[in-house]
């Protein structure tokens, strides 16, 4: 199983060797106020997986993308990827300490994301929406950046809209240059957070579609949020379930899907299917 919840969490004196798992949560807290979203949460993605994160409307699968793409600081515990901790940096003494703005900027370069509203720059044509942060954070060539953005538009099918403006594109097309932007940092993880759900209906196998193909075609890990459980069933390994910041179980899309162990998951499988 790609995942075990109930693993022990490493040692977190700092000395412990890092966790052998991709992506690891170490007894994660994070509080908005006095409202604790995630409690103490611990999981694992091995390398290699696609990995699935299904569950009720605020049961915290947003945060936790947010948290990976330290777009939110940790309130207590450590995050973990590749080894190295993201949430957190390590002190001369080799003591964790919360990391600063600048390591949480060479941290995040592993990790693409993408949003439910595409986030796209509308000021820009397509073509600059992708190599902006290439260019700019990652200090890439502009000839280089451009040359890779028109592959990533032919991978997505949108080469003829290199110059178009993004309230020019529909949504899915949109959606397909937010995934090409995600896709140009060269990211080992990539946060997809209900991609589709902002998608007019005929628009939504389209882009299903084309993350079938990055998940066959690219050794990239998917973590997903999704609400297509057809898609999910396809792409991942293993599928989590969440509720109330917690896991609830999780498992091979076969077993979570078709004879899930908790209560809790058929309820919302028999909502959502
Ligand atoms: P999900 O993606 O599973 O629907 P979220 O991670 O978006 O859940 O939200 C989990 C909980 O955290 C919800 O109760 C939500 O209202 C709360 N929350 C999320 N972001 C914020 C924020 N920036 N400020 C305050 N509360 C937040
Ligand atoms: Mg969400």
């Amino acid at each position: 199983m790609a995942i075990d919840p109930l693993r022990k969490p490493t040692p977190q004196d700092g000395t412990s060797g890092p966790p052998a798992d991709l992506v690891r949560f170490d007894h994660v807290v994070k509080r908005f106020g006095d409202h604790v979203v995630l409690d103490r949460l611990d999981f694992g993605v091995q390398r290699g997986r696609h990995v699935t994160l299904i569950g009720p409307s605020g049961s915290g699968k947003t945060t936790i993308l947010r948290l990976l793409m330290t777009l939110e600081r940790v309130s207590d515990g450590v995050i973990w990827v590749d080894g190295e901790p993201l949430s957190h940096m390590r002190g001369a003494d080799g003591e964790l300490r919360p990391a600063s703005e600048k390591y949480l900027r060479g941290a995040r370069r592993k990790i693409g994301m993408v949003f439910q509203q595409f986030n796209l720059f509308p000021n820009m044509k397509v073509l600059q929406n992708i190599t902006e942060v290439p260019v700019g954070v990652l200090g890439l060539e502009k000839e280089e950046a451009e040359q890779r953005a028109r592959e990533l538009l032919d991978l997505v099918g949108l080469s003829d809209k290199v110059d178009a403006h993004p309230s020019q594109l529909s949504g899915g097309q949109q959606q397909r240059v937010a995934i090409a932007r995600a896709l140009a940092m060269r990211p080992e993880i990539l946060l997809l957070d209900e991609v589709t759900s902002a998608l007019d209906p005929e628009l939504v196998a389209g882009v299903l579609d084309l993350l079938r193909d990055i998940a066959r075609s690219t050794d990239i890990i998917l973590l997903c949020v999704t609400h297509e459980m057809g898609f999910a069933r396809d792409v991942s390994d293993t599928v989590m379930m969440f509720d109330s910041g917690r896991v609830v179980e999780a498992g091979p899309p076969e077993k979570i899907f078709s004879d899930p162990e908790q209560s809790r998951t058929r309820e919302f499988l028999s909502a959502v299917l």
